[in-house]
């Protein structure tokens, strides 16, 4: 095999999801739909693939910068892309299948992979695994901060410590005041191009937004004192900030304005907004406002969050106004917010902060002989029917290798069904860790460790 081809073979082999991470995508996912579903959202399912033709005004306007699409063909001239993005094929659904005609506000749930290029001279592709939702036909604050707390609150559902998560939001503005600010911050960065970072001097001619998120000692400093987006806004964009803000209070969500936060090269405009679980070394209390900035938001500099602070945090989920992107995908005007949740982030987070216990399994089941091997499966069934997480491993006859293979998968209990338990309907429940052993009848066995696991 040549050396390309081995290359090419690792590129795809690394977007493969094996069966313990599988686990917990599906657990989350699920979680995620039955949430959105309950607060209104309807599930869209979206092809993994998209015309070129119809991406090619975002391409074109700079909106997939940070994601470039992956094209494919079957013949010349039949050009498509793989999903870049659950937000824009939910939204292209919605324009293809005229949703726009029934009553508005359409809401969906969406889930599925995306896949994109980082760089135009990259040949890796990234793969995410996303959920999110789309509300199209209305655009503005209510619908941003309804996206907002939905979101907590599924995250809240699925386990996460709510207090180690940010959300940070910013305006962005849109395509009649963003142009200003651009070129007042690009002239500003461009008149002290010589002192920054080699990439910032680049980002100070095509995107100079990204030199407010530099890293680098000497680009932050001239990050701090740059022109501010908050201080260019049209009435209507500092009208949406104000709201969305208010709502956000009202709905008793902390967040945190940072003007310096920018989504350039993506498809978002006017509000957006991100969550990110806390760096972990960061203080707990670090930069959360709780409320409170919505009289703020012509005023300048008084949040003062620079884009530093978010080092070291996961981003988890983005989204935002795009309205501008409806536009572009279709030919006219569409209000729409959209936000992505990046399910492997999620569960990055969620592993660094040890949350994640639902790939472990309560119990295991363990047998010993043919008649306790065949009431074992019966068995299994029952316990999952009654909520208990069970593995098992009936493929193996030795009582020894089964109860090493319950210890490695950290089951608090070993559940032993040997003959005579088999004949006389009991089981006897081992604590791995003590060895402790009791032995009760079957039918008692749900409720006797449910009262355990409680513990
Ligand atoms: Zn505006
Ligand atoms: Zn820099």
């Amino acid at each position: 095999m040549s050396k390309q081809k081995s290359s090419e073979k690792d590129i795809i082999a690394s977007l493969d999801r094996l069966p313990a991470r599988e686990e917990i995508y599906e657990n989350l996912q699920k979680k995620f739909g039955s949430l959105a579903e309950y607060y209104g959202f309807e599930l869209i399912f979206t092809p993994p693939i998209e015309h070129y033709r119809q991406y090619l005004p975002l391409i074109r306007g700079g909106y997939m910068d940070e994601r470039i699409p992956v094209q494919c063909r079957c013949r010349p001239g039949s050009d498509y892309v793989l999903r870049v993005s659950g937000i824009l094929s939910a939204l292209r659904a919605y324009i293809s299948h005229k949703m726009s005609d029934g009553p508005q506000p359409v809401k969906l749930v969406f889930e599925g992979d995306v896949f994109f290029a980082e760089s135009k001279r990259e040949d890796a592709i990234k793969s995410r695994y996303e959920c999110g939702l789309l509300i199209a036909g209305e655009e503005g604050p209510v619908a941003a901060a309804e996206i907002v707390q939905i979101f907590w609150k599924i995250l809240d559902g699925i386990g996460v410590d709510l207090r180690e998560l940010e959300l940070r939001v910013n305006a962005i503005g849109c395509a009649s005041c963003y142009p200003s600010f651009r070129s007042s911050l690009a002239s500003y960065f461009r008149s002290r191009a010589s002192r920054l970072c080699r990439s910032c001097r680049k980002a100070a001619k095509s995107h100079p937004v990204r030199a407010l998120s530099c890293a680098d000692e000497k680009c932050k400093m001239f990050a701090k004192h740059a022109p501010q987006v908050l201080d260019f806004l049209c009435d209507q964009c500092k009208k949406q900030l104000r709201g969305f803000l208010e709502f956000l209070d009202e709905l008793k969500v902390p967040y945190y304005l940072d003007p310096r936060f920018f989504r350039d090269g993506l498809w978002f405009n006017t509000l957006i907004f991100e969550f990110s679980g806390k760096a972990k070394e960061k203080p707990v209390s670090a930069v959360a406002v709780e409320g409170g900035g919505a009289e703020d938001v012509a005023g300048g500099d008084n949040n003062d969050v620079s884009a530093e602070e978010h080092e070291g945090a996961i981003v988890i989920g983005e989204g935002g106004g795009c309205t501008k992107a409806a536009e572009l995908l279709s030919g006219k005007r569409v209000e729409a917010v959209g936000f992505e949740l990046y399910i492997d982030r999620l569960i990055m987070f969620l592993s660094r902060r040890r949350l994640v216990d639902s790939k472990k399994p309560m119990v295991f089941l363990t047998h010993l002989g043919d008649l306790a091997k065949r009431k074992s499966l019966a068995l299994m069934e029952t316990l999952r029917g009654g909520g208990i997480e069970v593995k098992e491993s009936l493929g193996r006859d030795s009582i020894k290798s089964q109860l090493k293979l319950a210890e490695k998968a950290e089951a608090k209990f070993a559940l032993i069904m040997g003959q005579k338990e088999a004949l006389d309907d009991t089981i006897i429940v081992r604590e791995v860790g003590s060895g402790i052993q009791e032995t009760i009848p079957q039918e008692k066995l749900i409720e006797f460790l449910k009262a355990k696991l409680k513990k």
